[in-house]
């Protein structure tokens, strides 16, 4: 049986539709989550998916789900989605590709008459990006326990506007359950980075997420006065840490691609043109999608930090400020999206996903996957970001390949 593939112009005239509120004069997109434009875009999604026939639940944090029924209606569902809110003057693809992708899926599929054993539902996740309220991935991350619904609903913009006041007045702010069991979670989405792009590959299978670890470092010295002491008898601690910083490059550069390390920020207390720096803190970001590599890029940082300090006579003290481990997506459904990219004759390739989504989230409950798209230069929060339609129809033809036999 030939492979099904979705409605490419009705896939770019919904993706140019819902990509006009929020619209911003260089093509991006400035629709922040729970704003006019938010409430805007979701009911025009809304709107969509009841036409077609697809009942839309919301739920307590705002989380819209639109179904198309299975065979069995109480069998959990496939989810398929992503989000429509953006950053701040960003860009338009980020998101709502995935989100149209999949209304485009449930659309082909009702087209064809076809019939799933298990329930496929759209997401649209409230507050993805993080830019308005604080934290990012809000409501997967309400949907699958990581935070509690009454922290989230509490969370405030800037202007002092809570996330519930502002659901209750997009007239968003749902019922019912925070949590439902999934049977499996798919989500497309643009690779926000130059991977794809670099290797001419349209599809990207994601094996999942790159591990984080963060760690304080504080460097120690003699604070002094800038005058008195001559330059070999001090102990500066910020010429220490400026070693440390080119010494961190050098460190990542020579684990190989996949390790990124950062020092990105950096304090020093006693911040004065007359003093010589006693005490210097700053943050070490190492990320790597193998755990038992990421703790070996920190190890040899921490060595080498420690050895240069000796050598200058400071002190060094590190404290692990947070960890997130590697996430593996599902083998099961990484394997359909593979099979899916080559029945289509479009190329593919593996690679990590090095942002955050939902999907981080979801691989927490249900088994996940991700389906990445080139975007043009890398370039995302940005409102150049740019993602070819044909690019976008491909992934959409995957999603609908991958969610028809999570659901069969
Ligand atoms: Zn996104």
């Amino acid at each position: 049986m030939p492979l099904l593939k979705v409605n490419r112009e009705r896939l770019k005239r919904s993706m140019d539709q819902i990509s006009t509120i929020g619209a911003t004069p260089r093509g991006g997109m400035h629709r922040l989550a729970l704003g006019d434009k938010d409430r805007q875009a979701r009911d025009l999604l809304k709107r969509w998916c009841m036409d077609a026939g697809f009942p839309v639940r919301v739920d307590p944090i705002g989380n819209m789900f639109a179904r198309r029924a299975g065979r069995h209606s109480d069998s959990p569902p496939v989810v398929i989605g992503s989000h429509l809110d953006s950053q701040c003057m960003a860009g338009r693809f980020d998101g709502p590709v995935g989100v149209i992708a999949a209304l485009e899926v449930l659309r082909t599929l009702d087209d064809q008459r076809v019939v799933t054993q298990a329930p496929i539902d759209l997401v649209n996740w409230t507050n993805e990006e993080g830019a308005r309220f604080s934290p990012p991935l809000l409501g997967s991350g309400v949907f699958t326990g990581a935070h509690d619904l009454d922290f989230a609903l509490r969370q405030t913009d800037k202007e002092g506007l809570s996330v519930q006041q502002e659901l209750v007045r997009i007239g968003y702010a749902g019922a019912g359950p925070v949590t439902l069991p999934v049977r499996k979670y798919i989500e497309l989405h643009i690779e926000q980075g130059v991977v794809l792009e670099q290797a001419a590959i349209g599809i990207g299978v994601v094996t999942g997420f790159v591990g984080i670890r963060d760690t304080k470092v504080t460097v120690l010295g003699q604070s002094t006065h800038a005058g008195p002491l001559a330059m070999d008898s001090r102990r500066d601690a910020l010429v220490g840490a400026a070693g440390m910083i080119l010494a961190a490059r050098e460190i990542g550069l020579a684990h190989g691609p996949d390790a990124r390390v950062t020092i990105g920020k950096l304090a020093i207390p006693s911040d004065s043109h007359s003093v010589v720096p006693g005490c210097v803190e700053m943050v070490l970001d190492v990320r790597h999608p193998d755990a038992h590599r990421l703790n070996a890029v920190v190890f040899a940082l921490q060595q080498r930090f420690r050895a240069m300090a000796t050598d200058s006579g400071l002190a060094v003290h590190f404290e692990d400020s947070w960890y997130y481990p590697p996430v593996v997506f599902d083998s099961g459904l990484r394997s359909q999206i593979a099979e899916a990219a080559a029945g289509f004759g479009y190329s593919h390739m593996e690679l990590p996903s090095r942002a955050g989504h939902d999907a981080l989230n979801m691989a927490r409950v249900a088994p996940t996957a991700m389906i990445f798209i080139p975007c043009r230069a890398g370039l995302s929060h940005n409102e150049l970001e740019f993602a070819e339609d044909q690019d976008i129809a491909a992934g959409a033809d995957v999603l609908l390949a991958a969610a028809l036999a999570a659901a069969r």
